[in-house]
């Protein structure tokens, strides 16, 4: 080690930080590498190593590491009014101005917004809302929520319950009643012998057999992400969308679309329901909002929805932090950058496209089942047979080994089970992109060689 603060750190690692979703044990032992510094798309760690953030933080670094802008914005708004809340007939200028910037950039009919502090709080905000609505439409049997096994909706009691994360369930015994889930469109994983279209009109009807096991009268809202994010960048077959959209329109049933992830550009549009126009009556926001600068997150809701909820009298439900101002200042500021220069339409017309054609390349290599994206959003299916899709065994551990290597060679890449994804800030730049990919393919020759050896 060269910096002797690395032991330092990591030493307070061990005794008192516990790490959320991490093995407490093993982190201890290897010890955490610690982060420093941020510029543009690149981290330092500790250790004075230059690192190529492919994940964008943990999806939320739009605009990059480093923007004077949103530090100049942040300290005024801490000079000015630092903080106040939003309850009991009070608001400040930054909540109001940023409700009004999100609305302007929401798909049609979305003017309304709920703040709060995460994602998380976005989907129990959903969850509260959802039944309220119901309530006050004198309905208030339609309590039921249909997620997707292998969602990813938060790590709260109930964001974690209507995501289909079954190593979470597992823990803390969830999910809470009233929330079911349904088969992920997922075909290369799961699709067996059928093609794409089948499989992705067979996953959509399984949200049509669902609410008729619960009950249409049972049934409050579907939630989904655009693109599932931390299951994997699944990125549904082209027929599953427009099939969910027909059933959807069929039963009386709302739509939430959680854009966590997809929202704010990462698909080149502003939202991933743009990218597949997809009309939801909710959608989850929070990440790419504020690009991670400062928690912020939020539920956009539809004029039907605010309809029926603005007769309904008090909402019992918020946070301290919701609209927090600090936050919606540097939201606002955020959501300014991303306009002014002209960052989603650089990832729908330039980056994105280019990011894809490149990342395409790696379909070649051995170690490849199928590369996908949509605008910087990408996943590397890892196999041991191309024609047949199968995988290595799980212990082989093959996605961790690539992902090890990607760590030590100056690129961040995140691993779920054998399928690696990125989704890199969306200022990166081609050369930028070169460098990424260039990175991988390395990545890939030395987790190949690694599983060869042991043979
Ligand atoms: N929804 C989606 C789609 C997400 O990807 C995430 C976070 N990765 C969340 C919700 C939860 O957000 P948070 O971690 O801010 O609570």
């Amino acid at each position: 080690m060269n910096n002797p603060k690395t032991a330092q750190w990591q030493a307070m690692s061990r005794d008192h930080h516990l790490a959320p979703f991490s093995d407490f044990k093993q982190l201890a032992e290897q010890g955490p590498r610690i982060i420093t510094k941020g510029e543009g798309v690149y981290l330092w760690d500790s250790e004075g190593h230059k690192i190529l953030d492919g994940m964008a933080g943990l999806w939320c670094m739009a605009v990059g590491y480093g923007r004077e802008e949103l530090v100049q914005a942040a300290s005024n708004q801490m000079r000015e009014l630092a903080f106040y809340n939003t309850f009991f007939m009070t608001a400040h200028p930054p909540v109001l101005e940023l409700a009004k910037a999100i609305s302007d950039l929401a798909p049609a009919g979305m003017n309304h917004v709920f703040f709060t502090g995460s994602g998380s709080e976005g989907n129990d905000t959903m969850l509260r809302l959802v039944r309220h609505y119901w309530a006050c439409k004198g309905q208030p049997n339609k309590k039921v929520i249909i997620g997707r096994i292998n969602g990813y909706h938060g790590s709260t009691v109930a964001g974690a319950s209507l995501g289909g994360m079954k190593f979470m369930h597992e823990q803390g015994d969830l999910p809470i009643p009233g929330i079911v889930h349904i088969p992920q469109p997922y075909w290369f994983g799961e699709g067996g012998e059928m093609s794409p279209e089948a499989f992705g009109i067979w996953a959509a009807d399984q949200l049509e057999a669902k609410i008729l096991e619960v009950g249409e009268e049972n049934v409050a809202a579907f939630i989904a992400e655009p693109i599932q994010g931390a299951g994997g960048v699944i990125i549904p077959p082209a027929s599953y969308w427009p099939r969910i959209k027909e059933i959807l329109a069929k039963y009386d049933i709302l739509f939430v679309a959680d854009e966590v992830i997809c929202g704010f550009g990462r698909t080149g549009e502003w939202f991933g329901s743009d990218y597949y126009d997809l009309a939801p009556d909710m959608m989850t926001i929070a990440k790419g909002l504020t690009s991670g600068y400062v928690p912020m997150g939020g539920l956009i809701v539809s004029d039907k929805v605010f309809a029926v909820i603005n007769e309904g009298g008090d909402f019992n439900h918020g946070f301290t932090y919701s609209g927090h101002p600090v936050a919606a200042a540097v939201g606002l500021e955020n959501l300014r950058i991303l306009k002014e220069e002209g960052i989603v339409e650089a990832v729908k017309n330039d980056t994105g496209p280019y990011l894809q054609q490149r990342l395409g390349e790696l379909a070649a290599h051995p170690l490849v089942g199928e590369v996908r994206g949509v605008g910087l959003l990408g996943a590397i299916e890892l196999v041991q047979d191309k024609a047949s899709r199968k995988r290595y065994p799980s212990e082989a551990g093959v996605g961790m080994i690539c992902r090890s290597h990607c760590f030590s060679n100056g690129l961040i890449m995140r691993a779920v089970g054998d399928t690696m994804i990125i989704a890199p800030p969306l200022v990166i730049s081609k050369a930028e992109i070169d460098e990424l990919v260039e990175k991988a393919r390395q990545c890939l020759d030395l987790t190949l060689e690694q599983l060869q050896s042991r043979k």
